[in-house]
């Protein structure tokens, strides 16, 4: 299996809830698997970026002259090596995209390609928001969207409401928009997904496993040529901005459902990993982890 990933995604932030160390240290664990390869990706462009994002935004974003209540918003501090760190981060979702779907060809050729980053839903077109400054699923849609596809699947199991990604392609009946998340959560608004399940606070494996196989029939029945999959490790027991219960286990469970439902129907699928942020950093990398190896498995 093919892994999307790069050192420069290790981002300074200060100190921050957010640990960007995190995609590194996956990388370590995954890097001894003969059954990974990875692959460095190339920054999106402007023009890739303007696919989603609005012109005055992405100058803002480029300059460093977002205005204080747009930092807020974000969650990040501004600097160079922020924004260059989360193009290259979109950057490395358009090329998985392009991997799994077989645009861009390669010695390799696997239909399930995982990236170690990723998982921007939070960005809007004219602004960032929780810690997404680019909305890399959205883009990496409307690129494969220009390359010819047809329909598209985004399966975010964040336990954050996929609110960007729901408002980028609420007027796109070509892409089929599975948001299921902790209902009382940020964040506040939340607009429509194709299909939005709002989980109980404190939910454990059982219900989020049961919501799981009623949803994601619904999204493959769109008839999907890429499925993107959100794989947050944030609807875990012990995460610090998440309220659901789910195990580890739980969570490799959930994972296996997605990567076998989407295997079997023989569609390409592109794994990211979004939100994480358990008490222990380890645990987060763990289920991250955990992902991966269930796609190199399965894949
Ligand atoms: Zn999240």
């Amino acid at each position: 299996m093919q892994a999307v990933y790069s050192d420069r995604y290790q981002i300074d932030l200060g100190l921050h809830v957010f640990p960007t160390a995190k995609y590194r240290l996956i990388a370590e664990r995954l890097s001894q698997r003969p059954d990974i390869t990875f692959v460095e990706p190339e920054p999106a462009t402007w023009a890739q970026l303007a696919l989603v994002h609005t012109a005055e935004y992405l100058a803002k974003m480029r300059d460093g002259t977002l205005g204080e209540s747009e930092v807020d918003q974000l969650e990040l501090p501004w600097s160079a090596e922020m924004v260059a760190g989360f193009r290259l981060m979109v950057g490395g979702t358009i090329q998985a995209g392009l991997l799994a779907t077989g645009l861009e060809v390669t010695s390799l050729k696997s239909q399930v390609v995982c990236h170690v980053g990723g998982g921007l839903h939070h960005a809007f077109p004219n602004h960032g928001e929780g810690f997404c400054p680019f909305n890399d699923v959205a883009v990496a849609a409307r690129v494969l969207q220009d390359r010819g596809l047809e329909r598209i699947a985004v399966v975010d199991l964040d336990v954050h409401h996929g609110n960007g990604t729901a408002f980028i392609f609420e007027s796109d009946p070509r892409v089929f928009t599975l948001s299921m998340h902790q209902q009382h959560n940020y964040p506040l608004w939340k607009p429509r997904s194709t299909l939005d399940v709002g989980l109980p606070d404190g939910a454990h494996d059982a219900t989020y496993l049961r919501e799981l196989e009623r949803a994601l029939p619904q999204a493959m029945a769109h008839g999907p040529q890429c499925v993107f999959f959100l794989a947050g490790a944030d609807p875990y027991e012990d995460d610090q901005l998440g309220g659901l219960r789910l195990t580890r286990d739980g969570l490799r469970r959930r994972d296996r459902t997605v990567i076998e439902t989407v295997r079997a129907v023989g569609v390409p699928l592109v794994v990211t990993l979004a939100g994480g942020y358990a008490r222990r950093l380890e645990d987060t990398v763990a289920i991250h982890t955990a992902t991966i190896e269930e796609a190199a498995v399965n894949g």
